[in-house]
């Protein structure tokens, strides 16, 4: 196994999902969330079509329509309330004023935390520890098989850890995304001690100058405190042979659980210290409005977007390019 750590693998998939260029990623992204901007711009319309100036009752109708594509109310609300400032102070006059102010409305929104996050995706040449957290089926084992592709085909020296150890099938499921990308693993028997395979992956990730550690972690809900300890203990392993580590906790979101998702990364993100959050899953919904109350409700940054199942269905998440996807 050893034998090919520091050699970077430059496999076909690899140069497939890393050189794809931004029209690319704009026009995958626009796919991904088709069905919210359908279900979104629609409404729109409809509110905008009788009225040369918006007023309070074509305000109320956004407010609805903001609602059913899941930016909760208290996203909403906020919103709202700067477009009523604004229509006090200058008369907001036709649909496409209104769609301009709520894109920029939108996108400062989930701008605010990446600006605030204290450690940039690319900041150290490693080895970065990323440990991968949220409940079961939400794409954890996927993520982290794509995340390794990402990082690999950004030229990043690439580690993955099986420490999902309750599961036989999330170590096999993960050994298959690392012979995919062509990505190193560690693993151990299922059952195996999370903490006992994370310390043998970050002591080979630091012998081998690996730049990104990549660790799926079980499915656990934050109310099952012996998980939670044992998160707490794989924290502890990672911060001991690797000074910061773990330098990004992700929760895993599925976007299709909308506001229920939001309720459940708000209990996570104050018991595991999640840094930012991968929603998958956004092909297909009409809820992506979730990606806005993530980052309004629990000042949190998208990070990357799950657009499908296969390796290079992991994007980069773009606010500029999501608003632009959401409301052409
Ligand atoms: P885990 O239990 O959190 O590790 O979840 P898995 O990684 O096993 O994923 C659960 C299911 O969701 C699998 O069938 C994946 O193929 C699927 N999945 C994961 N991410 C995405 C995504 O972004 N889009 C779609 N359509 N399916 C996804």
């Amino acid at each position: 196994m050893m034998k090919l750590f520091g050699g970077k693998k430059d496999n076909q998939e690899n140069q497939a999902s890393g050189e794809t260029p931004k029209s690319s990623l704009f026009s995958r992204m626009k796919q991904a969330v088709s069905r919210t901007r359908e279900s979104l711009s629609a409404k729109i319309e409809d509110l905008v079509a009788l009225t040369r100036t918006v007023d309070e009752s074509t305000l109320e109708g956004l407010e609805t329509a903001l609602l059913t594509s899941d930016l909760g109310i208290q996203t909403t609300t906020a919103i709202l309330d700067a477009l009523r400032n604004r229509a006090r102070h200058q008369a907001i006059v036709g649909g496409d004023e209104l769609r301009s102010l709520l894109k920029a409305q939108i996108r400062a929104i989930l701008e605010a935390p990446i600006a605030n996050k204290a450690n940039p995706l690319s900041a150290t040449d490693g080895p970065r520890v990323t440990f991968l957290v949220g409940v079961n089926g939400t794409g954890k084992t996927t993520s982290a098989g794509k995340l390794a592709a990402w990082y690999s085909a950004q030229n990043k020296s690439v580690l993955l850890c099986a420490a999902d150890t309750f599961r036989a099938a999330a170590i096999e499921q993960l050994e298959v995304w690392a012979t995919r990308s062509g990505v190193q693993m560690i693993k151990t028997r299922q059952g195996g001690d999370p903490a006992a395979v994370l310390y043998d992956a970050a002591s080979a990730a630091k012998t081998h100058h690996i730049n990104e550690l990549i660790v799926d972690t079980a499915g656990r809900l934050h109310t099952k405190t012996g998980l939670m300890d044992e998160l707490d203990k794989m924290r502890r392993t990672a911060a001991k042979l690797i000074p910061g580590a773990p330098h990004e906790v992700l929760l895993v979101m599925d976007a299709t659980t909308g506001q229920n998702g939001v309720q459940q990364a708000r209990q996570f993100t104050q018991s595991a210290g999640v840094t930012g959050i991968i929603l998958t899953k956004l092909d297909g919904t009409a809820k992506g409005g979730i990606a806005v109350a993530i980052a309004e409700e629990l000042n949190l940054p998208v990070l990357f977007a799950g657009v499908g199942e296969q390796m290079a269905d992991l994007i980069e998440f773009s606010p500029a390019e999501f608003v632009d996807s959401l409301l052409e």
